[in-house]
């Protein structure tokens, strides 16, 4: 059994020590193709979503440029220092027309030279110079070109917008004031700002060639440069676009840009890295956790079934071996074993032990037997011999002592027996001492104790009897003896001498005292009992 036991926690030991490598080879190979597939993923969804912004910025803002470039070359737009009241009204109408057709156009303004501002739905402030607003610097510094959106917070509402202007030039070929076209920053932050229902963490924003920030979710960054703020040295003048990744508020980001030729600003659009990492750890996690299960499982199905295989017959075997050892029969068992190896041997095993080992084993304990029985048996009258019955004598004694149970002891000795030798011859003689051992174990019990005391004298142990059923029994015997019709055709007589053990002395003493009485009998003219 114990040994069944190590087998099957070696066995047990060996295969989830299997399994366990098996789990980090299937981890650490798992963990490798997801994190680099989702680092894939997310890099194209980034450059898509960029991409998108970029065609989107570019589309708005090409319809805003149309619009300015469109507006620029209107006579009356330009000239409008030099015409009347009726001409400012048709230009009025006309800003009223294309910011009603183009939802993403928030005002169309005008500003000119003698600080007057055409301007729909909106009362300047007293004192309000449009030439020192940044729309209208823009256009006087790109000039003949259409500014670059600037950004700027309009004085009353506090709203943020953009605004793209352009010189305008009168019919003298001076430059008259500037036209500009605001588009509402927020409607951009809103775009950049969606939510992707992949990635919480990922938004855009606009900034400037020159690093600075136009369109961020946090507004205090206008104005900023990107440089400063999140401490990345890209020249976007040189690159197109591209990948870079940076840190800010303790998070690490990555971040892809698209430069915007059109209105030379920069779109980028980014992700918190811990979000491209922690759905790869947590997929790694259940990737692990269902490998250990089914690792483990599968450990413990293989050493079970292998236990089932090897160990269980092993144990099988060894009983059976253990069985024959002891010399027990296996001949109505025939133990089932699995047809491998083990079978074989353990088939092998039980036909040597049965034809052999059983056989022998059996032979060397009949002979066993034999000399056991041969230490305690005479071989002429096959009666117990002096050594079993002065045993049996001991243990008489000790039931005495113990249990008060008074036995008694007989002794014969055979009457001119050396006559018998002288006449008949000594085989003769051993047969008339077959003869008399015959006579008595007939007439005494099966409990007591017959015994050739040596040559031809004789002793009975009767347990549990007095003297005087002794004497009943020893009556009988020479009577039996005296009557029996020996070979050699002659008369025999024994003498008999009975001594009762009812007080504690040794069995010396008893011996010595039935000898005597034996001794008496002899000289009494023998054929006589004397108790
Ligand atoms: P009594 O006892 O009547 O005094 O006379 P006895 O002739 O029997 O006396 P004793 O004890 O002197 O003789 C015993 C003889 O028994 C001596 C021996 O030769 C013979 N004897 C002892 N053992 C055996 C035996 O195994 N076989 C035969 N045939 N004779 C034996
Ligand atoms: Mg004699
Ligand atoms: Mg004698």
């Amino acid at each position: 059994m114990k040994n069944n036991r190590t087998l099957k926690k070696e066995l047990f030991k060996y295969s989830i020590l299997y399994a366990i490598f098996m789990i980090m080879i299937f981890s650490i190979s798992f963990s490798i193709i997801f994190y680099y597939s989702r680092i894939e993923n997310i890099n194209t969804i980034l450059k898509y979503k960029n991409l998108s912004l970029k065609y989107f910025i570019e589309g708005e803002f090409i319809k805003i440029y149309n619009s300015v470039k469109f507006l620029s070359k209107n006579k009356k737009v330009r000239n409008l220092l030099t015409l009347d009241e009726s001409a400012k009204k048709d230009v009025l109408r006309l800003y009223k027309t294309l910011s009603e057709i183009d939802k993403s156009i928030n005002y169309i303004y005008s500003g000119y030279k003698n600080k007057s501002l055409v301007i729909n739905n909106y009362i300047p402030p007293i004192n309000f110079d449009p030439t020192t607003r940044p729309w209208y610097q823009a256009a006087i510094k790109s000039n003949p070109k259409i500014s670059d959106g600037v950004l700027y917070q309009e004085m009353k509402s506090k709203e943020w917008l953009i605004s793209v202007s352009k010189v305008l030039v009168d019919d003298q070929n001076k430059i008259s004031g500037v036209i500009a076209v605001d588009y509402s920053l927020d409607r951009i932050l809103h775009i950049l700002n969606a939510k992707d229902k992949n990635l919480n963490t990922l938004f855009s924003y606009i900034i400037k060639l020159d690093g600075s920030f136009i369109a961020y979710k946090n507004k205090n960054f206008f104005g900023k440069k990107i440089f400063d703020i999140f401490h990345i040295s890209i020249d976007f003048n040189k690159n197109k676009s591209g990948t870079f990744t940076y840190t800010y508020n303790n998070s690490k980001k990555l971040a892809y840009f698209n430069r915007i030729d059109a209105v030379g600003w920069v779109v980028i659009t980014t992700v918190n890295m811990s979000e491209i990492t922690s759905p790869i750890i947590n997929k790694i996690l259940v990737i692990i956790i269902s490998i250990s299960f089914i690792s483990i499982l599968l450990g413990w199905l293989y050493s079970r079934s292998l236990s089932k295989k090897i160990v269980l017959p092993l144990l099988n075997l060894k009983k059976d071996v253990e069985m024959v050892v002891k010399g027990h029969n296996l001949s109505n068992k025939i133990p089932k074993y699995p047809k491998n190896e083990i079978g074989a041997i353990a088939s092998y095993i039980e036909q040597l032990t049965r034809s052999e080992l059983y056989n022998k084993n059996k032979a060397l304990q009949k002979a066993n037997n034999q000399l056991a029985m041969m230490s305690i048996t005479d071989q002429l009258t096959k009666l117990f011999n002096r050594r079993k019955i002065i045993e049996e004598l001991e243990n008489e004694k000790n039931r005495f002592t113990r249990y008060g149970k008074v036995f008694s002891i007989i002794m014969f000795d055979i009457d001119w027996f050396k006559q018998i030798n002288d006449s008949y011859g000594h085989q003769a003689g051993d047969a008339v001492l077959q003869d008399i051992a015959n006579i008595t174990k007939k007439i005494f019990r099966i409990t007591d104790t017959i015994s050739r005391w040596g040559g031809e004298e004789f002793m009975i142990l009767c347990p549990e009897t007095s003297m005087e059923e002794a004497q009943v029994i020893a009556t009988r015997l020479k009577t039996a003896v005296a009557s029996h019709k020996f070979k050699i055709n002659k008369k025999i007589t024994i003498s008999i001498g009975i001594a009762e053990y009812n007080s504690n002395k040794s069995i010396e003493e008893l011996l010595k005292e039935v000898d005597d009485k034996l001794y008496v009998a002899k000289r009494r003219g023998r054929d006589v009992i004397v108790y």
